[in-house]
């Protein structure tokens, strides 16, 4: 691969809150087909300092997500490596010790307003049609202003100091960007009681962990100016290497109505789309064209060719839309790509969640499944489809329903002689193997009663399979056998309305 560079280090670093949702899986895979592309390392961080918000449950889905959506990182949770632990909740120290020498140097100050006296300054600022950001009011205390504050028992804030100076960078994605001092004002790093906050301790772990790219939402770009500014204090103090990252800032995602998809949006979550069966190759190529793209007219690729084209700096800066219909139909193509045994694999939870299958499935259910599977493959954009395609092969006699609309427009008396006539014909049928049954229907049903095919076979599949879709009749009574078939056609028969 040309331009591929190892020394590539980027990040994942999610907050544990909430569940995974769409946005931060494009961000996971765009830094893993970064780090993969150029032969790099993906580090996985948990940013979980923010106890109120931050959870075990969260942190567990999160190590999942990954697992299941074959995003795989060289240092991290559970994997290990040299900057240990990649929890941030674990490093407390290290960032405690960092603030004291922002504070000696002189790159960060304690700060003793109010939240009262900071809304009053910034209303007024307002209200004068100046910058309403933090004013600088305790940059250079005196000592006796700070006695004063130290008497009235004000416990402090550490910010960061700005500098006077207009910042910029050059983002990956979106080419050169400039922030003047009067729009970024100093800011919180440490709280009164000592916490250090995201705007500290996501740049020392950069800085420490040696990242030489910062991919991430857009939505943090209001932070990367602050940011920027703390890597050149953390080189003056020596913490890390001295060099700062490169930023590259991904498109917003849009969702319904052009609005930015929210973490709220039950269209957002990842647990939805694994519920439903999207499969981890469909996800990741429709999320993979959030933003980037293949090639012209190059929406199927599977993620060994997403790896060896990725390049950041092809991403567009403009916010992509998603589009659920199309992430259905790329889902498809990619369950039509399945190796049949692999499919078949990948269809048993969905089955065992229906109750369709017991959690130890027998070598038979397996072998039905095997054999019906290449029959609903082609037709099936989620998994979670088997349950309504296949559900009648594995349900028990006894627990087999009609699904009650397509039996009222199909079962109504005009399908008496459809039902008594096959029932007839299979009963005396030598080989119940799918070209004989179709035969034997045929002859019947179109030939014997006159019947067009298309109205002869659906009261039929109604019957048999509970279902006007369903998969190909003739074979899906091959599975299901004869006698069972004959069970279910009699008992539509007798369930018929009368004429
Ligand atoms: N923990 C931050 C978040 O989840 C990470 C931000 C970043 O990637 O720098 O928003
Ligand atoms: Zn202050």
């Amino acid at each position: 691969m040309a331009n591929t560079d190892p020394a590539v280090r980027v990040r994942f670093c999610p907050s544990p809150t909430g569940n995974p949702h769409v946005g931060m899986v494009r961000t996971a895979l765009f830094n893993w087909a970064y780090a993969r592309h150029n032969g790099g390392t993906l580090v996985f961080r948990i940013e979980d300092t923010d106890s109120a918000r931050d959870s075990e449950e969260s942190y567990n889905q999160l190590l999942d997500a990954m697992r299941w959506l074959g995003l795989d990182w060289d240092e991290g949770p559970e994997v290990g490596g040299p900057d240990a632990p990649y929890r941030q909740s674990q490093r407390m120290d290290i960032y405690a010790d960092v603030a004291r020498r922002l504070y000696e140097a002189g790159h960060a100050y304690h700060c003793y307003c109010s939240t009262e006296e900071l809304d009053a300054r910034r209303e007024a600022a307002r209200a004068a049609g100046k910058p309403s950001g933090y004013d600088g009011h305790c940059r250079d205390l005196t000592d006796e202003q700070v006695a004063v504050y130290k008497l009235e028992k004000r416990e402090p804030i550490l910010r960061f100091r700005m500098p006077d100076k207009t910042i910029s960078f050059d983002d990956l994605v979106r080419g050169t960007l400039t922030f003047e001092p009067e729009n970024v004002p100093d800011y919180g790093i440490v709280r009164a009681n000592g916490a250090p906050l995201y705007t500290l301790v996501n740049p020392v772990d950069d800085a420490l962990m040696g990242i030489t790219h910062v991919l991430r939402g857009e939505d943090l770009l209001s932070s990367t100016p602050r940011q920027v500014a703390l890597y050149a204090a953390l080189a003056e103090i020596g913490v890390g290497n001295g060099t700062t990252p490169r930023f590259g800032h991904l498109p917003y995602v849009m969702g319904e109505g052009n609005k930015k998809l929210s973490k709220r949006d039950p269209q957002s979550s990842l647990n939805m789309y694994r519920e439903r069966g999207f499969i981890r190759e469909g996800l990741l190529n429709y999320l993979s064209l959030l933003g980037w793209s293949l090639a012209e007219d190059r929406d199927l690729f599977d993620m060994d060719e997403m790896v060896a084209a990725f390049d950041v700096t092809k991403v567009n800066a403009n916010p992509a839309r998603f589009d659920l219909k199309k992430c259905e139909a790329i889902n498809a193509e990619h369950v039509r790509r399945l190796a049949p045994e692999d499919f078949v694999r990948r269809l048993v939870p969905f089955l065992q969640g229906a109750e369709l299958l017991p959690a130890e499935p027998t070598a038979e259910q397996l072998d039905l499944l095997a054999k019906v599977a290449p029959l609903t493959q082609e037709r099936m954009v989620v998994l979670s489809e088997i349950v309504n395609m296949a559900g009648f092969l594995f349900v028990a006699p006894e627990k087999f329903a009609l699904d009650p609309d397509d039996a009222a427009k199909v079962l109504t008396a005009d399908a008496r002689p459809v039902l008594e006539a096959s029932i007839k014909a299979l009963e005396e049928l030598a080989d119940f193997t799918p070209e004989p049954i179709q035969a034997a229907l045929r002859e019947a049903l179109v030939d014997g009663l006159g019947i067009k095919p298309k109205f002869a076979f659906t009261p039929l599949r109604v019957a048999v399979t509970g279902r006007r879709v369903s998969p190909p009749l003739f074979e899906s009574m091959e599975l299901l056998g004869r006698p069972e078939t004959l069970r279910r056609l009699r008992a539509a028969l007798e369930a018929l309305p009368a004429a």
